[in-house]
């Protein structure tokens, strides 16, 4: 193996799909987030990566850990992650732990870490051992629920480009949900993401909000063992919402189910019981895999999609490379027609969507 770091590409650059990369530096070669999906059946292809000494996670949803059941075939790495992320791996599973914002050591190589804005337990990482390497994984800057620690100086930045060019801010985003959620609705949501954070914004606004078990929980968890993700001063009403939250299954209020797509669990029995009614309000907030529940009802006119951002925006790109200071930046996670308007945004730093990028 070379002694330059390098960076390799094996699935999440050039389109939506699962996160999987790889980073070689100084003799080792850890794997950063090994995802499944979004989109249904969509695995990153491992077969010919070969053995690998470690496996980082960067959060806990699907497309950054789905892959798990492929460990094998990377020769069943240690795994890296922070203790909110481990809880939500599959049961058994052994964990080396990350720090949520510190610096912690995989192999001898220093990680930096922060937290990512995004889900309970996520975090950047940002490499030294000669590879000048930020992974932002998610992240987001708007969230009031999560807390977001500012990017680190980085030479190369693999970063969350879920969004492509879009520059449309959360304030924006709640002007055209308002009128969705003043009245009964129900938001199917991750809970363990933007479904707690909706579910905050209203209940500051003064509605009644119901919980299924699964964001019941995860609420809860925030204000327990979760809750170094936070931000400063959310504690006191993020308890009083899980208090006061009601059972799910009348529709008045505003009630948060999971999954988000309805193919499944606490959402499927809601949409049995509500899609033939006027009410409640159905509201999807987020990506919609092709084929899911959500996608029918919103082309049959009974719901409704209207974004509320938990990944970053154009500006957010452009604050990255001005505070980052860095010279090169992957966009992840994005189709490839963005780069162009990626390249003219981002100037100076060159934007590449090289599969293989030496890294200095
Ligand atoms: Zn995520």
């Amino acid at each position: 193996m070379s002694e330059q770091a390098v960076l390799k590409i094996i699935s999440g650059v050039g389109a939506k799909g699962p996160a999987c990369f790889l980073l070689e530096a100084q003799g080792k070669r850890l794997m950063l987030d090994l995802g499944y999906g979004p989109q249904p059946g969509l695995w990153p292809n491992v077969d010919d990566v070969g053995r690998v000494d470690a496996l980082l996670l960067s959060h806990s949803h699907k497309d950054h850990i789905g892959g798990l059941s492929l460990m094998p075939k990377i020769g069943n790495p240690p795994i890296y992650a922070t203790e909110i992320t481990a809880k939500r791996l599959p049961a058994g599973t052994k964990v080396n732990p990350l720090p949520l914002k510190g610096r912690g050591d995989v192999l001898g190589i220093p990680v930096d870490t922060g937290r990512n804005g995004h889900a309970p337990g996520g975090i950047w990482m940002r490499f030294h051992g000669g590879t000048g390497l930020l992974y932002t994984g998610d992240y987001s800057s708007e969230s009031a629920l999560y807390a977001f620690d500012p990017l680190p100086k980085s030479r190369t930045i693999l970063f969350d480009c879920s969004y492509g060019d879009d520059d449309t801010p959360l304030d924006e985003r709640l002007k055209a949900l308002a009128p969705h959620l003043a009245g009964d609705v129900l938001l199917p949501a991750p809970a363990d993401g933007r479904g707690p954070d909706i579910a905050l914004h209203l209940y500051r606004a003064g509605q009644t909000i119901r919980f299924d078990d699964a964001t019941r929980e995860a609420v809860r968890d925030l204000t327990g063992f979760a809750r170094a993700c936070l931000r400063d001063g959310v504690d006191a009403d993020l308890a009083q919402l899980a208090e006061s939250a009601l059972p799910a299954g009348e529709p008045s209020g505003a009630t948060f189910s999971t999954p988000a797509d309805g193919a499944g669990g606490a959402t499927a029995k809601l949409f049995e019981q509500w899609e033939n009614a006027s009410q409640p309000a159905l509201v999807f907030t987020g990506y919609i895999p092709p084929g899911a529940p959500a996608e029918r009802l919103v082309k049959e006119g009974r719901g409704a999609f209207l974004r509320w951002n938990v990944h970053p925006r154009m500006s957010d790109h452009l604050t990255m490379v001005r505070t980052t200071g860095a010279a090169t930046v992957i966009p992840a996670f994005c189709d490839r027609k963005f780069l162009p308007a990626l390249q003219a945004a981002l100037k100076p730093a060159n934007v590449t969507m090289d599969q293989v990028l030496p890294l200095v």
